[in-house]
């Protein structure tokens, strides 16, 4: 994918209360303006990268792009989990994001257990990826410490 490293940042909306949460996975959806920016070239599925929440420390993220089920399929919608522990929920606030490589396509499972067993080994793929050095520098990018970062861009 030729957009990739792919950097944007915009504000944490509701989700579709699909429970991530509850399976200890919390995804942080992006809003609309972020999504309808993504290049054409940036498929489905799911990706590794860096985030920072406001003007936070930069963490490891697993995303998942895919079609939001609130426009019927229509509209993507950009999932975020942060591979951090957050002492409180950060809706509102301004999420930043850099995609830095693709794990594989989105598939549906047979089971919740199934489902969760895969999303943590995207964690742990996620992990040992950023640690290469060519992927590890982007979290000291420039983009992450820019203090002009506040209405999105
Ligand atoms: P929603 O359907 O509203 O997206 P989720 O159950 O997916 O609800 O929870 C997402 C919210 O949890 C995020 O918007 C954020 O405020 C909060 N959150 C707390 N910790 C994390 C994390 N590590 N990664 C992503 N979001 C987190
Ligand atoms: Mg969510």
């Amino acid at each position: 994918m030729k957009s990739l490293p792919y950097f944007c940042r915009g504000e944490v909306v509701r989700g579709f209360g699909r429970g991530s949460k509850e399976l200890g996975i919390p995804t942080a959806n992006f809003r609309d303006s972020v999504v309808d920016n993504l290049p054409a070239d940036i498929s489905t599925g799911i990706y590794y990268g860096w985030a920072c929440v406001g003007n936070g420390d930069v963490y490891k993220m697993v995303m998942s792009i895919g079609w939001n089920p609130y426009y019927k399929n229509t509209k993507k919608s950009m999932e975020t989990h942060v591979i951090h522990k957050f002492k409180e929920d950060f809706y509102g606030e301004v999420l930043s994001v850099v995609l830095v490589g693709y794990i594989r396509p989105e598939r549906s499972f047979n089971s919740l257990e199934a489902l969760i067993a895969a999303i943590n080994s995207d964690i742990e793929e996620a992990k040992m990826k950023l640690e290469l050095p060519e992927h590890h520098k982007l979290k000291d990018d420039n983009f992450f410490t820019s203090t002009t970062i506040m209405n999105g861009h």
